[in-house]
C-alpha cells in the first residue's frame, strides 16, 4: 500500500479496499505492455514529439492523427524549426485538423521555448502552463510520458473510465475532474506515470467504449463500481451533441484561369486561413440574394451571371455548415486588398491553409477540371 495515501483519501464512491489498489495498477499496466496499439509518438519520449501527438490528438481519432504527425515531424523536425517557420506554412500542415488555434498556439509557445528557455521544452508545471496552449491536459500529458513526472492526465477517455469505475451518475463534464483527481490519488502508481495515463487513455479507447463498453476484456473490471452495479452503458449519463446548423454561400470566381481566394481576419472563428468569398445565408434570404448581397458588401461587386456547382457539408465545435459553391462571374471590378486577396491557380490553391468545408470545394474543382481535360 502507498504510505502516503490516508484512509479518508478514499472515496466514498467505491469501496475498494486500500490492500487491493496496488493491484489496479499492476493490472492496467500488465494489459497496456500487451495490448496497446504501436504508435509512432509511443516510440519516443522526445518532449517535442509527444506535444505535438498531445495537442494532435486532442478532438481527432489516432488514425486521423497518424499522417498529420508524421507529416509534421519531417516538416517541423524539433521546436527550432517549427519556431522558424512561417505562421502560414503551420497552418497548411495543420489543415484538415481543425481548431486553428491549437496551431497558432504551437507556432507560439515554439518561439517562446527557443527564445526564453532555450530550445528546451520545460520541465516544470508552472512555467509549462505559462505557455500558449498548455492547459492542464497538455502540460500533464508533456510532463508525465517526456520526463516521468507524477501528474495524472484527464481527457474525454480518461474521464469516463473513472466515471465508470466510480460509479458516478452524472454527466461526463471538466467539472467532474475534481472530484475525480481526488478519486483516484490511491490508484497511481509510484512510478511510471507516463505509461499509466497512456494505459488508462487506451483502457479509454480500446475497451471501456463511450457506447458498448467491452468490460469482459477490461484488466481493472473487479474495481469497477458500474460494472457491478450493471450500469456501466449509462454512467457517465449520455448527453446529446446539439449543433447550430448554418447555410452558407461561396462565389467561386475565375481570371484568367485563376480563383479569387481571401483571408480571413486575424481574430475570431477560422482566424488567419483562407477562403472564397461569400458568408451566411440570413433569414429570409434566397441563397442567391444572400450570395449577392455577400459579393457586394465583401468587394463591392455586383454579380452578374451564378450557377450552382455543389454543396458540402462540414461540422465544426458548435455548429454544422451547409455550404453552397456558386460559379459567378462579375458586372463590376471587385474592389481587393494586396494583403487580403489574391487570384491563385488551382494547384497554386494547395499552398494556402482552407477550413474543411473550403477544402472539399477545392476537391470539387480538381475533379471538374480534370473531367474538363478528359472531355477535351
Ligand atoms: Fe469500463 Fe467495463 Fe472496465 Fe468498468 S469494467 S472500467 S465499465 S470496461
Amino acid at each position: 500500500m502507498r504510505k502516503d495515501i490516508e484512509p479518508e483519501e478514499i472515496s466514498p464512491y467505491n469501496k475498494v479496499a486500500v490492500d487491493r489498489q496496488d493491484g489496479f495498477s499492476k493490472k492496467l499496466l500488465k494489459w497496456y505492455a500487451t495490448h496497446h496499439r504501436k504508435l509512432p509518438w509511443r516510440e519516443t519520449h522526445d518532449p517535442y514529439k509527444i506535444w505535438i501527438s498531445e495537442v494532435m490528438l486532442q478532438q481527432t481519432t489516432v488514425p486521423a492523427v497518424v499522417p498529420y504527425y508524421e507529416k509534421w515531424l519531417v516538416e517541423f523536425p524539433d521546436v527550432q524549426s517549427l519556431s522558424a517557420a512561417p505562421l502560414q506554412r503551420v497552418l497548411k500542415a495543420w489543415q484538415g485538423l481543425g481548431y486553428y488555434q491549437r496551431a497558432k498556439n504551437l507556432h507560439r509557445a515554439a518561439t517562446l521555448i527557443v527564445n526564453e528557455h532555450g530550445g528546451k521544452i520545460p520541465e516544470d508545471y508552472e512555467t509549462l502552463m505559462k505557455l500558449p496552449g498548455f492547459g492542464p491536459y497538455t502540460t500533464a500529458a508533456v510532463l508525465s510520458i517526456a520526463y516521468e513526472k507524477p501528474f495524472p492526465v484527464i481527457d474525454a477517455n480518461v474521464r469516463r473510465v473513472w466515471m465508470r469505475i466510480m460509479g458516478r451518475r452524472k454527466k461526463s463534464t471538466p467539472k467532474e475532474d475534481k472530484d475525480i483527481i481526488k478519486f483516484m490519488k490511491p490508484f497511481l502508481p509510484m512510478t511510471e506515470m507516463g505509461t499509466f495515463n497512456q494505459a488508462v487513455m487506451e483502457l479509454g479507447s480500446l475497451v471501456c467504449k463511450p457506447a458498448t463498453p467491452l468490460c469482459f476484456l477490461c484488466p481493472v473490471q473487479e474495481f469497477c463500481e458500474a460494472f457491478s452495479l450493471g450500469e456501466q452503458e449509462i454512467i457517465p449519463r449520455p448527453q446529446r451533441r446539439s449543433y447550430r446548423k448554418i447555410e452558407a454561400v461561396i462565389a467561386v470566381m475565375q481570371k484568367q484561369g485563376k480563383y479569387l481566394i481571401q483571408k480571413r481576419p486575424p481574430t475570431g472563428l477560422l482566424s488567419d486561413l483562407w477562403e472564397f468569398p461569400g458568408g451566411k445565408k440570413q433569414t429570409g434570404e434566397t441563397l442567391e440574394q444572400a450570395l449577392r448581397r455577400e459579393i457586394r458588401e465583401e468587394l463591392g461587386a455586383e454579380i452578374d451571371a451564378i450557377e450552382l456547382l455543389t454543396a458540402v457539408k462540414h461540422a465544426y465545435t458548435q455548429f454544422q455548415v451547409k455550404l453552397y459553391a456558386f460559379q459567378c462571374s462579375l458586372k463590376t471590378d471587385p474592389s481587393l486588398s494586396k494583403d487580403g486577396h489574391r487570384w491563385v491557380s488551382l494547384r497554386g490553391l494547395k499552398k494556402y491553409p482552407f477550413p474543411s468545408g473550403s477544402a472539399k470545394i477545392i476537391q470539387f474543382l480538381e475533379k471538374r477540371e480534370k473531367e474538363q481535360r478528359g472531355a477535351l
